[in-house]
């Protein structure tokens, strides 16, 4: 029977059970291995689907080298085309995707809408960008002893095969923000979609699949990351891995993929610092968003707020006003303004470091209450730089707060962990914003903003522990493209 927790049509629309294998939707080799897909918030299966083996994966790659080497012979106008029908597919489809991917994921109805509502346009984004493949003509000449008899250039062409392995927190958006550019710029892609959240990846595969997407261009992999993705990864037949999730996945890819082009787009514990000459209410509205968004799985939520002293008893009064307005629960609710987190036992990980934090001698302020999935927003007052809850990424709905004496003592503070993401900071101060752009050490730092904001053409990705390289539909096709250099010998 379907409902808000289970949508009618989930298990059609999204082939669950099936994999997708060089643009042919096919059952696994082996049937015996079915993984329930569960809503978080009722416990209940959404579908069932089976995962892929070593024989299935060794098939994707064959299938992808064929795959590859058709689409790279095809006329970027004619790619193009076949993109931009999958992309009013995809805008076609929003509601049927979101209520899929708000089941599975547990995020709310609204989130999981606003999410969906970027398909259409990342795609097209992308796909303009692959028609962007440009290259450079070379002054040879000015190398000494050449003389005017030659002409060089460079070309830039598709790596080949493309692995997108990809998390759970936003289950469309990063899946289209690597197999929308990996498409555009004429590779052949493999995804391996987080485990917990496949269902939204094969709806969104079924868009290019109905767009006429030839043969052999993409297969979606469903099942364990530590098989799938190991086997993608040390597969010197692949060019390029994009990979999004977590910190230690993303070391284990650097020390098993072997020569090839990697993209990691990791962990975070991203700070906004709130200075005296801030706008107050404002830093408190933004934060009581950035910290609390998607139940704080999100790669740029606001996890820590490094607030100087002289405003520290006001910001976190302003604060606390808006986060208790805030209304966790069922995600399937138009009312409710925090789903769950991915699973209870991460429900749990989440608590259990906001309590360990209090133990250690700071302050709830605020929430922190579990039940099943769903944890209360909490902020955390009285955090040291050195606490875990600092330290570690948390990925879930709280906010620490640590007292900084002064700019400086800020600025060490928030990039004082071994990640570099996003940061945000509050002031009115033309020289405090010229010295934050230099000094603060992440991917991307808003000014009288929280870390939580991207849009989708912006270059993104993080320094330090937070990864390598850019995501962004131009960042994205210039990674998955490789430069070569002609030279004609008159
Ligand atoms: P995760 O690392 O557990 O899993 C990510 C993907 O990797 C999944 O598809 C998983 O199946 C796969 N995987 C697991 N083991 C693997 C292996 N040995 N080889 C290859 N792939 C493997 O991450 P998650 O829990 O799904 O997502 C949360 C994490 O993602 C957080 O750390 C978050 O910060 C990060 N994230 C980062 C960004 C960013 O842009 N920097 C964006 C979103 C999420």
């Amino acid at each position: 029977m379907a409902s808000a927790h289970n949508p009618q049509g989930a298990a059609e629309l999204a082939h669950a059970g099936q994999l997708l294998i060089g643009s042919q939707w096919q059952s696994a080799s082996d049937q015996s291995v079915v993984e329930a897909v569960t809503n978080p918030y009722t416990g209940q299966t959404v579908a069932e689907i089976t995962a892929a083996a070593a024989e299935d994966v060794e098939e994707a790659v064959r299938a992808a080298e064929a795959g590859a080497a058709r689409w790279r012979r095809t006329p970027a106008h004619e790619r193009s085309g076949i993109l931009l029908r999958a992309a009013e597919l995809a805008d076609e489809r929003v509601d049927r995707i979101a209520a899929i991917l708000s089941a599975e994921n547990g995020k709310t109805i609204a989130e999981a809408t606003a999410e969906c509502s970027r398909s259409g346009e990342l795609i097209r984004l992308a796909t303009f960008e692959g028609t962007q493949l440009y290259g450079e003509t070379l002054p040879l000449d000015a190398n000494p002893g050449t003389g005017l008899e030659k002409v060089g250039f460079t070309v830039r062409q598709p790596v080949g095969i493309v692995a997108a392995i990809t998390p759970f927190n936003y289950p469309s958006l990063l899946v289209l923000h690597k197999i929308a550019p990996a498409l555009a710029a004429g590779n052949a892609v493999i995804l391996k979609p987080a485990r917990t959240t496949p269902l939204t990846a094969l709806a969104l595969a079924q868009c290019f699949v109905d767009a006429g997407l030839p043969e052999g261009v993409l297969s979606v992999l469903t099942g364990a990351g530590s098989l799938i993705g190991d086997l993608l990864v040390s597969d010197p037949r692949i060019r390029k891995i994009s990979f999004t999730g977590s910190t230690g996945v993303g070391e284990r890819i650097t020390q098993i993929a072997g020569v090839k082009k990697l993209s990691l787009e990791l962990g975070a514990s991203s700070p906004t610092v709130v200075l005296p000459d801030a706008d107050l209410e404002r830093a408190a509205e933004a934060v009581a968003k950035g910290g609390y968004a998607n139940a704080g799985q999100v790669c740029i939520s606001v996890q820590r707020v490094v607030v100087h002293r002289d405003v520290h008893a006001d910001f976190v009064d302003a604060l606390a006003a808006k986060v208790s307005q805030l209304r966790a629960g069922d995600p399937s609710s138009a009312s409710t303004d925090i789903g769950t987190l991915i699973t209870e036992g991460e429900a749990e990980r989440v608590h259990d470091s906001i309590r360990d934090a209090v133990s250690r001698g700071a302050r709830l302020v605020t929430g922190g209450d579990r039940d099943g999935a769903v944890v209360q927003p909490a902020i955390v007052d009285g955090v040291r730089l050195e606490d875990p809850l600092s330290q570690q990424e948390l990925f879930g709905p709280a906010v620490a707060i640590t007292e900084a004496s002064d700019l400086d003592d800020a600025l060490a503070v928030a990039n004082g962990t071994p990640y570099g993401l996003a940061a945000g900071v509050f002031t009115g101060s033309v020289s405090t914003i010229t010295k934050v752009i230099r000094e603060v050490d992440a991917g991307s730092v808003h000014i009288n903003w929280t870390p939580l904001w991207r849009a989708d053409l912006m270059p993104y990705g993080g320094l330090k522990a937070s990864g390598i390289g850019k995501e962004g539909p131009r960042a994205a096709v210039a990674e998955m493209t490789e430069v070569k250099t002609i030279v004609l010998h008159g």
